[in-house]
């Protein structure tokens, strides 16, 4: 079969690929592994960070720009050289053009307002305005399309008044995440899109060092597909995949501590036919979790909110409990080279418990069956809560002490929880002094084993500003290009605001589209 692009991936960055190549006037055929599309995203926050948009400045946001989000982000880590330096530039020059393109698509975006950028005290940061996410969609798919929106294996407990909101939102209770998807994928249908679901590709096809195209294994057997233009991946990272995790992400680690998607690694599987240069491979989107019945479930407010804190094995607290998921991670698996912390352990107070989901547990539950199976454990005493946990009982005893004296005054002169606009983002607003701190001092007492669990990888194949991927020596592969979780992340272990994965991964695919279709220096000359 013929085509003139191919897209491996039917998430919402393989999805906004499709439309945009179409519009470009190309044939395109999307293969998904899945009998879903959307991935992930498709119920999820579909956060979007996008530095310079064109909501900024108005309505109470502070104005953005190009060069403002360029001084942030290589503040917070420097870039590792000149191709990643040209990224993070395209990046944040291009993030504007996609939310405009989803604009003028019909793709309503609004601002997450009151959401910071993660580093909300460094140069070029915005105190809000940078994070957008889809309105509600304007019209329903057709339902046998609807009913292949993927839903999330997570859930991540989104709590009643999320759910509550999503349905005054749509009829259908989208996630704002799920209105992209949709919107998208309405779209690429209705412009002749072909999409083929559960049709992995198995291998590119090669010819003379070029690709040419791609081998798919559909029900009837292997399909080959040339592609004219040429084939964009965009089939995620290797969260799913137990030997690429071993062999790449610091250990200890696990498929079941990921909510990410089922990626299995085929786009580094691709690379190796092509030699194609890797990086990043120790990277993921950290998302501290517990474990509650085999499967991950983030512990995000939970983490946050007063009457709690995190220990290690010793009992002690060892970094702001409250940082953005991503250095979250990154400080448990830090701080575990000396003294174990993974898994680290929240203990909370009565008030917390009464107050705040975790994980699938509702606020004010006792749940029987997770008590029994000692995933989650219920004390009188803080000493006995030791002994469940199997925690250093002195090191608690003493953390706890100083950890309520912090409370009491209202500062953690020891971590700083609380002081950055983006942990009082996530606290409790009733709490005038200081939204994230409150003792723990209330029985009954709780506790649960907390681990760096990930919402996909963020290394992969090397690409270059224009979504090339690139070989061992540098040089493009002639005919691929790749985006999001396939490519090696830009952003250099950083976490710059809510939603900059996502965002990362629609911006490369965009420029992808446009560079195969030989408009991308167009494109970069208007925006210089
Ligand atoms: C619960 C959750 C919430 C999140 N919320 C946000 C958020 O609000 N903002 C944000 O920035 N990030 C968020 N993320 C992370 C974000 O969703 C990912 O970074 C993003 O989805 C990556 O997009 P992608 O297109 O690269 O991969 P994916 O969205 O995972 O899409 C890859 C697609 O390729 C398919 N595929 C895989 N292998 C093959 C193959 N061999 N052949 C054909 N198809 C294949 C997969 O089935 C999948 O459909 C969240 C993640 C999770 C888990």
């Amino acid at each position: 079969m013929r085509t003139d692009v191919v897209i491996v991936g039917a998430g919402a960055a393989g999805l906004l690929a499709a439309v945009a190549a179409r519009r470009l006037g190309h044939e395109v055929l999307v293969v998904e592994r899945t009998a879903s599309v959307g991935s992930v995203t498709a119920d999820s926050d579909g956060h979007l960070w996008m530095p310079g948009n064109d909501l900024m400045g108005r309505g109470g946001t502070p104005s953005d720009s190009a060069d403002e989000a360029l001084g942030y982000l290589n503040g917070l880590t420097a870039p590792a050289d000149e191709m990643m330096a040209a990224r993070r530039a395209a990046f944040t020059r291009t993030a504007a053009v996609v939310g405009r393109w989803l604009v003028s698509s019909r793709i309503g975006l609004e601002v997450v307002k009151g959401l910071p950028d993660c580093r909300p005290a460094s140069d070029g940061a915005k105190s809000q305005g940078r994070t957008l996410r889809a309105k509600a969609p304007t019209a329903r798919l057709d339902d046998d399309w609807a009913g292949r929106l993927r839903t999330s294996r997570d859930a991540e407990s989104p709590g009643l008044l999320t759910r509550l909101r999503r349905g005054f939102r749509d009829g259908a209770a989208l996630s704002a995440g799920g209105a992209l998807v949709s919107e998208l994928l309405r779209r690429a249908l209705g412009s002749g899109v072909e999409i083929w679901l559960e049709s992995p590709m198995t291998e590119l096809l090669v010819a003379d060092g070029a690709v040419t195209g791609v081998r798919v294994d559909r029900e009837e057997g292997d399909v080959e597909v040339h592609a004219e233009r040429g084939v964009l991946l965009a089939c995620g990272g290797f969260e799913a995949d137990a030997e690429l995790r071993k062999q790449h992400l610091p250990g200890p680690t696990s498929v079941s501590w990921s909510v990410g998607g089922d990626n299995d690694g085929a786009a580094l599987r691709a690379g190796a036919q092509v030699d194609a240069a890797l990086a990043e491979l120790d990277r993921a989107w950290w998302t501290p979790v517990l474990l509650a019945d085999g499967s991950a479930h983030r512990v995000d407010v939970a983490r946050v909110a007063p009457h709690g804190m995190i220990v290690d094995i010793a009992g002690d607290r060892y970094f702001n409990e409250a940082e953005p998921g991503v250095w979250a991670g990154q400080r448990m698996y830090e701080h575990n080279r000396g003294q174990r912390s993974v898994p680290s352990f929240l203990v909370m107070d009565k008030r917390h418990r009464k107050q705040h989901d975790l994980g699938p547990w509702p606020a004010g539950s006792s749940p029987k069956a997770a008590i029994e199976a000692g995933e989650l454990v219920r004390a009188a005493t803080l000493q006995e809560l030791a002994e469940g946990l199997s925690v250093d009982r002195a090191g608690l005893l003493g953390s706890a002490v100083a950890f309520n004296q912090l409370a009491k005054r209202g500062r953690d002169t020891d971590f700083r929880r609380g002081d950055s606009a983006w942990d009082k983002h996530f606290g409790d607003p009733l709490l005038r002094r200081n939204p994230c701190l409150g003792a723990v001092d209330r029985q009954p007492f709780w506790g649960v084993r907390v681990y760096p669990g990930d919402a996909g990888t963020a290394g992969g194949l090397v690409i270059d500003e224009r979504s090339r991927v690139l070989r061992t020596d540098g040089t493009p592969v002639p005919g691929l290009w790749a985006c999001g979780g396939a490519a090696a992340t830009c952003f250099g272990g950083a976490q710059p605001g809510d939603g900059a994965a996502l965002a990362a991964a629609l911006v490369e695919a965009f420029r992808g589209i446009i560079d195969l279709s030989d408009q991308l220096d167009r494109i970069d000359e208007a925006l210089a």
